[in-house]
């Protein structure tokens, strides 16, 4: 990159040159902005906050995902929340650069050109970070091949494992045509472990076996991140297809570092095995994932959100005021201990504001700003129990009689085939016409990430009831919290960090039990989270700004991607650097 793109005043920064990167973060989706639809939820956020803070920490890093030109889904809900879903239309020439480099890998028994497109990611320090965007639409391509990266976890088990074909081993070869050499390769969940194998084939003569020597020469260069303790979280491809998409030649390499047994490849196997260094992304996922793969050794760097990008602008120029310098270095956020009250108030007042003017651009519906706002969203699947807060409704009645009204807003995409989810989503409509003329319950269509930053910024308190001990992490309160809005939460994932009770926030139910948690959630809305915020707001106001100073300044991806880069890459200090504080 050129010296001339630097920020004016920023300090003198190393300029690295991209092709230089030493890490690869490879990632089946990645979520920048909501114009480059290549992502459906957490694990597309997590990878493009991750980049993010890469480039503000100027770190070597090149980022490989797909380029889907169909998106995920655009989602649509009829009036009784029943959703379908359409192909999102963009261009990629609209918002990528083409490049005109092209590989080709076999699959299936033929061959299929790929080619990439390029969106440089800025840091804080003018350091760019690259991502590539793999892309099978040629002409060269039999038809069947230009719709391999068409959409996002769309389609049958071929397709998907030809789509991770294309990443694992045509992101592998589409760097290698770039000019990168990279010496760590980061798999972003185990989409992507077919990487594994390019590396393998790299160092063996053809037609040999590897050798303990050679397994770990792979290892060395490898790291995993796996993301999810929910089994359909993870890639398990049957024997049959594996071999007819691979060929003979692959597949008995796969048998040979000892996946590929019993019948099924398990790409999650794959990865872990072939990393020497696996981690879970929060300590309580960790220690999950050490059960489930008691041989690996999982080790755990908690996620963290990108702190420039989720903070809403009213809080943006608090920050700016207060704490400047927070930008690139998110620790000072802990200084938030010192932000005035009033000012703060007045901070979300405004990002309040904007919730109410986007629910009432979008659905027609009036929320009141003085009343007790609960924001609610995520991916409909059944283990999210999106519905849990609607599961009594007499409770909610009696909670307005008491206290004042309550007022809900809701959203997030099931996926396609999630029949369990979709109803989720129903069920939510239908409690929000049964509680009509007494709580307002809105659900927005198109869960996106402005979407999330005007819903976790203007929110009185982030609500996330998972059923324990499937969140891996969960990001969305982190974002709540860097806005200075607590989470009300089952103790799982990032919370069991996060919360201190009535300090932070509030648990629903408690570590050990695992009770009746609906109405443990009524139970600390009806005694501890109404009567504050009704009745004492300085109290309130007090939380709000703890969880800023104890949450925001620690659950962000620049703390996160200092710790990959000094424990999963051994990257040295010197590897790193950091921004000058207020430039
Ligand atoms: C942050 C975010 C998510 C992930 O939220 P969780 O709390 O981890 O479920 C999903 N989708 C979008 C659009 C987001 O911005």
């Amino acid at each position: 990159m050129d010296g001339d793109r630097h920020q004016a005043g920023a300090q003198v920064t190393p300029v690295r040159l991209t092709s230089g990167a030493k890490i690869a973060f490879f990632s089946m989706e990645v979520a920048l902005d909501d114009a480059l639809p290549t992502f459906a939820g957490g694990l597309g956020v997590l990878a493009g906050d991750f980049l993010r803070s890469a480039a503000d920490l100027a770190l070597p890093v090149v980022g490989v995902t797909l380029v889907y030109r169909h998106g995920y889904f655009i989602q649509h809900l009829d009036t009784s929340g029943r959703q379908s879903e359409s192909p999102v239309s963009w261009s990629p020439q609209d918002v990528l650069e083409p490049l005109p480099e092209r590989v080709s890998l076999e699959m299936s028994g033929r061959v299929v050109n790929v080619r990439a497109w390029r969106r440089l990611i800025r840091g804080q320090s003018g350091a760019e970070v690259p991502l590539y965007l793999l892309d099978t639409d040629l002409a060269e391509n039999a038809a069947g091949d230009r719709t391999v990266t068409d959409q996002l976890y769309a389609g049958g088990q071929e397709h998907r494992l030809h789509q991770e074909v294309v990443l694992g081993l045509g992101g592998l070869a589409m760097l290698g045509a770039l000019g990168y050499e990279p010496v760590t390769f980061h798999m972003n969940e185990g989409h992507c472990s077919l990487l594994t194998l390019g590396l393998m084939e790299a160092l063996l003569a053809p037609g040999s076996a590897p050798s303990e020597k050679d397994i770990d020469a792979v290892r060395k260069q490898c790291v995993f991140t796996t993301h999810t303790p929910v089994p359909a979280g993870h890639d398990r491809f049957p024997e049959g297809l594996v071999r007819s998409v691979l060929g003979p030649r692959r597949s008995e390499l796969l048998s040979q570092v000892g996946t590929l047994t019993s019948g099924s490849l398990n790409m999650t196997d794959l990865g872990m095995r072939l990393s020497d260094f696996t981690n879970g992304v929060s300590l309580r996922h960790g220690e999950v994932s050490r059960t489930t793969f008691p041989e690996v050794g999982v080790r755990s760097i908690t996620n963290g959100v990108h702190a420039d990008s989720w903070a809403g602008a009213a809080l943006q120029r608090l920050f700016d005021r207060d704490l400047p310098g927070w930008r690139a270095q998110n620790d000072l956020l802990r200084y938030a201990t010192g932000i005035d009250l009033a000012d703060l108030e007045e901070a979300h007042r405004e990002c309040k504001t904007e919730l109410i003017d986007t629910v009432q651009r979008s659905t027609g519906l009036a929320l009141e700003p003085d009343a007790l706002t609960i924001g609610l969203a995520r991916r409909a699947t059944p283990y999210k129990r999106t519905a849990l807060l609607f599961s009594n409704l007499e409770r909610l009645r009696a909670l307005v009689e008491t206290y004042g009204p309550l007022q809900v807003v809701c959203s997030g995409k099931a996926p396609p085939g999630d029949e369990g989810g979709k109803a989720l989503i129903a069920e939510i409509v239908a409690a929000g016409e049964r509680l009509r003329g007494v709580v307002k319950v809105v659900f927005l269509e198109g869960y996106s990430l402005s979407l999330a930053k005007v819903l976790c910024a203007g929110s009185d308190v982030w609500l996330n009831t998972p059923a324990k001990p499937n969140e891996a992490s969960g990001t969305s309160g982190m974002k709540a919290a860097l806005n200075g809005v607590p989470s009300l939460s089952i103790l799982d994932g990032w919370w069991i960090e996060g919360c201190i009770e009535g300090i932070t926030g509030w648990a629903i139910g408690d570590h050990t039990t695992d009770g009746d948690d609906a109405s443990a959630l009524y139970d600390k809305l009806e005694q501890v989270v109404a009567p504050l915020f009704y009745r004492d707001r300085h109290a309130f106001l007090v939380i709000m700004r703890n969880a800023i100073a104890l949450n925001g300044s620690f659950f962000n991806t620049e703390r996160m991607v200092r710790e990959y880069s000094l424990s999963a890459y051994g990257l040295t200090a010197n590897d790193h650097t950091c921004s000058p504080v207020g430039a």
